[in-house]
């Protein structure tokens, strides 16, 4: 499952839009099922130095470990672009890669790629409209990839269209 941003992609955003999504996915479980939850970003290192991702959460009960208690991961794509070696020991993916094959690291990148296939289309929306529109497209597309995944196929993703008219 996954969200979109809209405009900036800064950390704090990130961190906000992330935590919001683990408190409705996995806010009622317990922090040995947190321990099992794997988080991947390109950009989890500058998202997991904020200061308020080092403290222990404002929130009430356990739900104050919950960011400290998931896996965090940067994905395949995007962990040699860190030049931090500490990216490398912290964020690596390729442990959790090597314990689970079938995880896909990339999911976010590919339906990014899917998803800008339909930039033309929604510039040209008013803006509930264009929500709307997203809102839709996105639910139908995690409908699609959860069909293929309990299915035991993939998704066809986005290719490079050859953009020669
Ligand atoms: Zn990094």
């Amino acid at each position: 499952m996954w969200q979109p941003l809209y405009q900036s992609e800064g950390p704090a955003q990130v961190f906000l839009l992330m935590l919001s999504w683990l408190i409705a996915a996995f806010g009622n479980k317990t922090r040995r099922t947190w321990k099992e939850v794997i988080l991947a970003y390109d950009n989890m290192c500058h998202v997991n130095n904020l200061k308020v991702a080092r403290n222990d959460l404002p929130l009430p009960g356990d739900l104050k470990y919950i960011w400290k208690d998931i896996n965090k991961i940067i994905d395949s794509l995007h962990i040699n672009n860190h030049c931090d070696p500490r990216c490398k020991t912290l964020y690596d993916p390729q442990p959790i890669k090597e314990k689970n094959p079938s995880f896909n690291t990339m999911a976010c990148e590919q339906t990014f790629a899917w998803m800008s296939r339909f930039k033309k289309i929604v510039c040209f929306m008013p803006k509930t409209h264009h929500h709307f529109y997203i809102h839709r497209m996105v639910k139908r597309r995690n409908a699609y990839i959860s069909y293929c995944y309990l299915h035991g196929c993939r998704p066809i993703h986005a290719k490079k269209l050859d953009t020669k008219e």
